[in-house]
């Protein structure tokens, strides 16, 4: 369906990025799903096609182009695989764009100019064994010695965690401070001190590679802090806004692509004489679906209208996420009863969308932190 958000060029390159996500991404998904995460030779292709750096600044290498990449989230669906979307999306959309907004520019030109050309990896790592929604509870510590910082700590369920080359790291500089003794660095993984301690087995997502890291006197230059000592806190809640964007934009990709497989199957899957789909009661899942699918299409357009236009929606964007992630999730579990007993088996890529759809009420804010930040923004609370 048209938007008033997008430009016709934008839907030039719509149809080119699904293109090359159809014909080069997903005939792979079961192979890199297999091999548990997305090899490196695919950062470099998509780096090459400039398909990386859409939304960063052109003295990066990138095309200046923040709706581009949104389409390239939502389209990104259609290679088959959450996990690959993860990877890929972890890269571009989570970890780069905090050197992008808070980076010195010796920052910038070391860490987004080779992950914009896909030659390195990048990771965000917030959460920690004892910390996820709870952010300002994190153990992290980073305690300035001359030039240079120590970190010693944890985190987990970082994605590109067991193979990243660079790592968006939050610590705290201050422990006796909540909120205001949070900072963020960004560090090299090679450094002495830091460990990749397990690469996690999941419900979904096999693709992409998601690790537990450990750092124990980990040596980092003083000029590693990245924007203000104390502000992380706050940096990371400002950067939150376009990760959540980018968990609406793919649960919407999800959910369409995975009706329009559902529906072709449904046409053809004959059941008393007759297409699945010809029967009322499926006709009309068909109907649920899709104007579902519309409704958290809109919702999110219009949170991303916001955006650009600099407004800062954080309660149309908690909103976004809080309605997309639950839909995708009901939209997948109807195509799978549509599907019936192939539904349930692995060789159909309905089992791994089920399983991939899980993680986004969850990851990016829960939905009880969505439903937090909604009703406070209501003035409930
Ligand atoms: C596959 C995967 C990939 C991830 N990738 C990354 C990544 O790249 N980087 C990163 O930093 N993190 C990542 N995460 C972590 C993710 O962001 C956290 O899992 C999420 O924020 C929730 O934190 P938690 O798991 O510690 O749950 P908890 O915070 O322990 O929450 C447990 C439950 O309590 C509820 N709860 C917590 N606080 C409240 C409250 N105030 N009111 C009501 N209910 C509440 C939650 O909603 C949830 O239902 C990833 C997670 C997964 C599973």
């Amino acid at each position: 369906m048209s938007s008033d958000l997008f430009q016709p060029d934008h839907e030039v390159w719509r149809q080119t990025i699904r293109d090359y996500i159809v014909n080069e991404l997903a005939p792979h998904a079961d192979e890199w799903e297999e091999a548990g995460e997305v090899p490196r030779e695919v950062f470099k292709q998509m780096g090459k096609l400039g398909y990386l750096g859409m939304r960063y600044p052109e003295e990066y290498g990138g095309g200046d182009d923040v709706l581009a990449e949104a389409i390239s989230h939502e389209e990104m669906a259609r290679c088959r695989s959450g996990g690959v979307a993860a990877d890929i999306g972890a890269h571009i959309g989570i970890s780069m764009p905090h050197i992008l907004n808070y980076g010195s520019e010796e920052q910038k030109q070391k860490y987004l100019v080779p992950g914009i050309k896909g030659e390195w990896i990048g990771c965000l790592a917030i959460t920690e064994p004892d910390a996820g929604s709870d952010v300002a509870s994190i153990k992290t510590k980073a305690v300035r010695d001359g030039d240079e910082w120590v970190i010693n700590g944890s985190k987990t369920f970082i994605t590109n965690g067991a193979r990243c080359d660079f790592m968006v790291l939050a610590a705290k500089t201050d422990p006796d401070k909540g909120y205001g003794g949070i900072s963020m660095f960004v560090v090299d993984t090679d450094n002495p001190g830091f460990e990749v301690t397990r690469k996690l087995d999941k419900l979904g997502w096999r693709a992409s590679s998601t690790g537990e890291m450990a750092f124990t006197d980990m040596r980092v230059p003083a000029d590693a802090l990245l924007g203000e000592e104390g502000r992380g806190f706050y940096q990371i809640m400002g950067m939150f806004a376009w990760e959540r964007l980018l968990l609406s934009l793919g649960s919407v990709g999800a959910a369409q692509i995975t009706m329009e497989n559902t529906l072709a199957y449904a046409k053809q899957r004959q059941a008393f004489g007759q297409p699945i789909a010809s029967f009322q009661v499926i006709a009309h899942y068909f109907a649920d679906m899709q104007t579902k699918i519309e409704a958290g299409r809109q919702l999110t357009y219009y949170a991303l209208k916001l955006y650009m236009e600099g407004k800062n929606p954080i309660k149309e964007v908690s909103m976004a996420k809080l309605f997309c992630g639950r839909m995708a999730c009901e939209v997948v579990d109807t195509c799978l009863q549509i599907f019936g007993g192939y539904g349930y088996m692995e060789e159909y890529d309905i089992a791994r969308a089920y399983r991939d759809v899980r993680l986004i009420p969850i990851g990016g804010g829960t939905d009880e932190v969505m439903k937090e930040i909604i009703s406070k923004m209501m003035g409930i609370g």
